[in-house]
């Protein structure tokens, strides 16, 4: 597979000039740990699915990966080949990924919330060779959606199942490997990835109609890694909680790479229970977490209901979703833990963080300052700088930015001089403070989910009783946001809410995409040029009353 990454070479003299790029890839930080800790407890995996806590010494992580790597191998999978896996947060992810590095293939993680229409489209889209997928989780079963799914897929060889029981068992493959032979010696020495290789995709919910394949090096994702770290002063004493899907760059980022990067311990929860999570903390000691609003507001609840303390916990940085400053403050005091407020894309990492010194007031009101190799930049619709304390479009240039989208070099939304446009409205203080204030793009977060309106729209116009439809926010306590569908139909026509979420669910689309409410129009509020004004529509939704829908929503 080649990779248009073409915003890397330009960046890479002064980014390496300057140290922000190191040169350096999780092969490098894992066989680090191997040297100098190989008895230390790497991954803790606690899996409320499968009723187990499965613990992994960096030894025996490290052994795993160069199994499975020498499996996939021996699958027929080569440096830059595509591998794709659909899976919760379960110690197998972390192995994937890791397995993926040691023989220069790319990882591909997949959201386990995905269904056919966004499998199909991303697999295809990323020509990928292998899918790992678990046999069951939350009553779904992976293998069969993949089996009915194949036949249109002709570049996918293999799908590797967790807990299958066929010739295409996930353990039987890594048993079966052998990695000590002096062939596999050498495969695990001659594919390793170069600093600048394509190391993951990961898609993004598209605001363009389709889902945005995200290319990351080492160089970018390490050049987030690290000063991230040094910014929370993490080091490898810290055990990190991740309950947030491994799948999204969230997780990924700082549940996988960071915890190695660090010689940390990552300590993963593959279903988000508050309770188990609050006893999981005190358990293992967990020192620092990350997780968008929702988690924040449930753990502190969590807390304030069983008197539990969480002692350990110094950080928990959200970020992902708009953080309203009211639940950051009851958070601090619930948890007396220090509350990190954050911002950043999939595109770039949590690029502006508070530190740790700030007072809490910087955490209730702004999304940070930026890390170091970040620039950010606030401007009209001209693109003409402004003022501080004034809203406008947020603009990014960063060391961590990505390299671009997969055969969406036009999508890049990146100047000549590297800025890359957010989608964010926001204003920055005298003191580089970000407060991100709404956005440009077309898309709702659902409690830290990204739903892709444009693609859910384009669905909904499939219906034969559509004759309009405008897809909107409404505010939600817990979740922030959730969708409104508006729809104008056809004359003659009608459509329920019943009969619009049968239709998306026939679609086979993700479930917390399907919009939760619906509002039938006679007539859309629009422009005199046609353009529907879906700031005029925010209101009306927001005003009617939310009825029995949203339960039925799922
Ligand atoms: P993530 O994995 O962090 O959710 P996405 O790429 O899915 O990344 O979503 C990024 C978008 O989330 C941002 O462009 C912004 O709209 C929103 N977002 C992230 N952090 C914040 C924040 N602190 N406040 C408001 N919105 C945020």
């Amino acid at each position: 597979m080649q990779f248009d990454a073409i915003l890397f070479p330009p960046r890479r003299a002064a980014m390496i000039a300057q140290g922000f790029w190191r040169d350096r890839t999780i092969n490098d930080d894992l066989d680090a740990c191997l040297q100098h800790r190989p008895d230390k407890e790497a991954l803790t995996a606690v899996s409320i699915e499968r009723g187990e806590t499965r613990r992994l010494t960096y030894r025996e992580l490290a052994r795993l990966a160069d199994r499975l790597a020498v499996g996939l191998a021996r699958l027929g999978v080569e440096r830059n080949d595509v591998v794709s896996a659909q899976l919760p947060n379960w110690w197998e992810f972390t192995v994937a990924y890791l397995a993926c590095a040691r023989i220069g293939a790319v990882f591909n993680p997949l959201m386990p919330i995905f269904r056919e229409r966004e499998l199909s489209f991303m697999l295809k889209h990323a020509q990928s060779k292998v899918l790992i997928v678990p046999k069951r989780f939350r009553g779904h079963d992976y293998e069969q959606m993949i089996a009915d799914l194949r036949s249109a897929l002709p570049e996918l060889r293999h799908v590797l199942v967790i807990g299958g029981n066929g010739s295409n068992d996930f353990g039987a493959l890594l048993e079966g490997a052998q990695d000590e032979t002096p062939e596999a010696q050498a495969l695990l020495r001659r594919n390793r990835p170069a600093p600048d290789d394509i190391t993951e995709i990961i898609y993004t919910s598209g605001t363009t109609g389709e889902p945005k394949g995200v290319m990351h090096s080492s160089n970018s994702l390490v050049a987030n890694v690290v000063p991230y770290a040094e910014r929370l002063r993490l080091g490898d004493d810290d055990v990190v909680l991740m309950a947030s899907p491994m799948a999204h760059q969230t997780g990924f980022l700082y549940g996988l790479f960071m915890p190695i990067t660090l010689g940390a311990r990552a300590l993963l929860q593959d279903i988000w229970e508050p309770r188990k999570a609050v006893e999981t903390i005190r358990s293992e000691g967990a020192t620092f977490t990350m997780a968008s609003t929702p988690f924040l507001t449930d753990l502190s609840n969590m807390v304030a209901e069983t008197g539990l303390a969480v002692p350990t916990l110094k950080i928990f940085l959200c970020g992902g979703a708009p953080i309203p400053g009211p639940l950051v403050e009851r958070a601090r005091k619930t948890l007396g833990t220090k509350i990190v407020s954050a911002w950043g894309m999939t595109e770039n990492g949590a690029a502006t963080l508070i530190k740790p010194d700030d007072d809490d007031e910087r955490a209730f009101n702004t999304g940070g300052c930026p890390l170091p190799g970040v620039e950010l930049r606030v401007v009209d619709s001209d693109g003409a700088p402004l003022p501080n304390d004034t809203r406008g479009r947020l603009l990014i240039r960063a060391c961590s930015n990505f390299g671009g989208y997969l055969n969406r070099p036009h999508l890049n939304g990146t100047d000549a001089d590297d800025w890359f446009d957010t989608g964010d409205l926001a204003s920055l203080d005298d003191q580089g403070y970000v407060r991100i204030d709404g956005r440009s793009k077309d898309v709702i977060i659902r409690g830290g989910e990204n739903i892709p309106v444009v693609e859910i729209e384009a669905l909904l116009y499939r219906h034969p009783a559509v004759g309009q439809v405008a897809i909107v926010a409404y505010p939600d306590e817990r979740l922030g946001e959730r969708a409104c569908a508006v729809i104008v139909t056809k004359s003659g026509q009608s459509i329920d809410f019943r009969e619009m979420i049968d239709f998306l669910k026939s679609q086979k689309v993700a479930l917390q995409y399907i919009p939760e409410r619906l509002m039938v129009l006679d007539q859309m509020p629009s422009t005199p040029s046609g353009k529907i004004q879906k700031f005029k529509l925010r209101e009306v939704v927001k005003e009617s009353a939310p009825s029995a829908q949203a339960a039925a929503g799922g």
